[in-house]
């Protein structure tokens, strides 16, 4: 992670384009590119979703990749670690979802 967060660093000042991305272009940039990644899937059955042919997953993994580098940019506007983030929030989750109550239901938190 610490890799790919100083090699964005690095693309973006070497073409001198910290001036347009101001943290809402790259928010706005990571939700279009997370649009990308579900346009895969649009109109898959949930078997389908699950099962993709190798030229599907090769798109799935480009736009994995440009979500991966939007977000690390967002993340470094705030000098903030999205692995870190991940983890603390994980733990939220955890305590929103405990297994003995959660396990096996697709409820909301505060309907279980
Ligand atoms: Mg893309």
């Amino acid at each position: 992670m610490d890799e790919l967060r100083e090699k964005v660093k690095a693309f973006v000042r070497a073409r001198d384009w910290e001036k347009y991305h101001s943290p809402k272009n790259v928010a706005m940039s990571l939700s279009v590119e997370a649009g990308e990644l579900m346009e895969i899937f649009l109109w898959k059955t949930d078997g389908e979703s699950r099962a993709l042919d190798e030229k599907e997953l090769q798109r799935v993994k480009e736009e994995v990749g440009d979500v991966m580098i939007n977000l690390v940019n967002l993340c470094n506007k705030f000098g903030i670690d999205p692995v870190e983030c991940g983890l603390r929030k994980l733990e939220k989750v955890e305590e929103k979802y405990p297994v003995a109550k959660a396990k096996g239901s697709a409820r909301k938190y505060d309907e279980i």
